[in-house]
């Protein structure tokens, strides 16, 4: 009988894809079309010191904490990655994200470019990085507008960051001018598509492989 690799126990490595971009470059709106049309993939929710915007519903979009309440899981070491933006704390809740690769499921990160940096860290092998561009930054300042959720200050604020966010975009793995929705969410797609299908995430196939060498097609 052929021995079972424990890899064979795995369907494939998770996929781990971080989503960044600057304020109001339309990256949230792709995370929610990835989330409901591409099978298998689920957010990693962020604990967050934010206030929580009108939309918002806590649990799904964040995990909304008291400062106090983030240092104890920052110190406890509950948070895979975390960093400071916008003046407001944020982090990965470490436990999903764990056991999301160990059985090999995909999950999306909306996190800015520090916490991408701290994950390329922890898990180079893991992580597939996209940047999302605004076309410009008068639509940038515009969709941070339309979204009139925040107060004018910090729209302002955001937009000041938006620069040296967007300066990060060489440590992508791939980058996406966000000009058209449709498009930029159907680049984001074939991105995924593709990575799912590296061989090295595929430690299942080897089985398979075995199988179709030993078959005999007379
Ligand atoms: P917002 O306040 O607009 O929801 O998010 C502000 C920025 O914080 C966005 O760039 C978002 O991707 C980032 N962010 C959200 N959650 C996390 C997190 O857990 N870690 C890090 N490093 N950034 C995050």
């Amino acid at each position: 009988m052929m021995e079972v690799l424990p890899s064979d126990t795995i369907r494939r490595r998770g996929l781990m894809l971080v989503l960044s971009s600057p304020s109001g470059a339309g990256k949230s709106t792709i995370a929610r079309n990835i989330l409901e049309n591409v099978p298998g993939f689920e957010l990693s929710v962020s604990v967050t010191t934010r206030s929580r915007r009108p939309s918002e519903i806590a649990g799904v979009h964040y995990h909304f904490i008291s400062q106090r309440d983030f240092e104890m899981r920052r110190d406890s070491g509950e948070l895979l990655e975390w960093a400071q933006v916008h003046g407001n704390f944020y982090g990965t809740p470490r436990e999903p994200v764990e056991q999301a690769l160990a059985a090999g499921r995909d999950m999306l990160f909306d996190i800015d470019w520090q916490g991408a940096e701290q994950l390329r860290q922890k898990m180079p092998e893991d992580i597939v990085s996209i940047f999302v561009l605004p076309p410009t930054m008068k639509e940038l300042l515009s969709r941070l507008k339309r979204r009139a959720e925040d107060p004018d200050d910090v729209i302002a604020t955001r937009l000041a960051n938006a620069r040296s966010e967007i300066e990060q975009w060489r440590n992508y793995d791939y980058v996406i001018v966000n000009d058209d929705l449709n498009r930029a969410y159907d680049s984001v797609r074939s991105i995924i598509l593709a990575e799912r299908l590296k061989s090295g995430r595929r430690p299942g196939l080897e089985s398979f492989v075995n199988t179709l060498l030993q078959e005999e097609p007379e």
